[in-house]
């Protein structure tokens, strides 16, 4: 990412903002504000907040204490002119002041509650919505650069996944090895850990299980999906099943058709095709096998400055995928009390097909 990008998608915002009739954009510390001016600032009490105005340059309002962390961060190389603001100055009544005449003002999608409120009371004649439309849909269409930042993360935790089968032995406990996992996801380049489910034999068919107690027996079947932040703020998200010992036969019956299912699903994938149309391609094709109620939750998600993002591949998103659009493939089952199982990968549509991140096989692994 390079100043020409933080500008061009700046002023992107500023002109969705005006076509929709919008007089200007806030953006506090999170990943809108990182997408639009690489500022990477720490979300705390006191207000930073980015002024992208439909009709006028933007701004950047700062504490005074944090205009160094600014001016040090890729914006403070952008034509954006910083504000600061004292221990003792209302900067809520600074930023309804820059707004004076702003009818309609939308809000990044995660702005704390607390600044919403205090802009409402600062700007009382002022319509405010949510700015997530105006910023989602440039977030979702993903250059190269953020490709190939996406392709870097899922190298990373397909790295960690390379180490899983070593760590699962009978008689460890989830946590332990989840403990193990979350050391993995660090030495293999991320900067933060996101997430670690081990969810050993009945706690694989809860899908967001993390870690417990619960000692891995000889027998159980296993599910990881794990996932980190790199460096540059992109994120992976990755799962794989394992098996501890032989696995029952309805389970190796299962699995075959789980892998067909999200193997239908990523090949269906290219520009032009609608969001609901993968989920289907995999939902189908455990129906088909009897196992579609055990499907409990929708194909994916977007990834990219977050692990959950927009697109959603679900049923009711008529969304038609675009080039550069970033998600995940994730079908499973889930038999209560028994055993859950998944595979996910991240992909990337394109013009004519797809490009994968993770590249680890789908087979069950088998430890013994
Ligand atoms: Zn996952
Ligand atoms: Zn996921």
């Amino acid at each position: 990412m390079n100043g020409s990008d933080f500008e061009a998608r700046v002023s992107a915002v500023g002109e969705r903002a005006r076509a929709g009739g919008v007089d200007a954009v806030l953006a506090t510390p999170g990943p809108d504000l990182r997408y639009l001016i690489g500022y990477d600032a720490v979300p705390l009490e006191r207000l930073t907040c980015l002024v992208v105005r439909a009709d006028d340059t933007p701004l950047l309002v700062v504490p005074r204490l944090e205009v160094l962390a600014a001016q040090a961060s890729p914006a403070g190389a952008l034509p954006i002119e910083i504000l600061t603001w004292g221990e003792h100055d209302d900067p809520f009544a600074l930023v309804s002041t820059l707004l004076a005449e702003a009818r309609s003002v939308a809000l990044d999608n995660h702005m704390w509650a607390e600044k919403v409120l205090r802009l409402r009371d600062a700007m009382p004649g002022t319509d405010l919505s949510l700015a997530g439309a105006i910023i989602s849909s440039l977030r979702m269409r993903k250059d190269d650069d953020e490709i190939a930042s996406l392709l870097d993360a899922g190298a990373a935790i397909d790295a960690v996944h390379a180490q899983v089968a070593d760590m699962l032995q009978p008689g460890r406990t989830e946590r332990q090895v989840g403990a193990q996992i979350a050391d993995a996801i660090l030495g293999t380049g991320h900067v933060r850990v996101d997430f670690v489910i081990v969810g050993s034999g009945p706690n694989g068919a809860s899908p967001h299980h993390e870690v417990s107690d619960r000692v891995i027996e000889t027998g159980d079947i296993v599910v990881v999906d794990i996932g980190g932040t790199m460096p540059d703020g992109y994120c992976s998200d990755c799962t794989r099943t394992y098996a501890v010992g032989s696995p029952p036969p309805d389970f190796v019956r299962e699995y075959a058709v789980l892998q067909g299912a999200q193997a239908a699903a990523v090949s269906s994938v290219r520009a032009g095709v609608t969001c609901e149309s993968i989920d289907a391609a995999a939902r189908d094709v455990l129906t088909e096998a009897g196992l579609g109620d055990l499907f409990i939750h929708r194909t994916g998600h977007g990834i990219g400055l977050e692990t959950h993002e927009d697109p959603y591949i679900v049923a009711g998103n008529d969304l038609v995928l675009a080039a550069g659009m970033a998600f995940s493939v994730e079908p499973g089952f889930y038999v209560e009390g028994r055993y859950g199982a998944r595979i996910e990968d991240i992909v990337i549509a394109t013009d004519d097909g797809v490009i994968v991140a993770n590249n680890r096989s789908h087979d069950l692994v088998v430890v013994s």
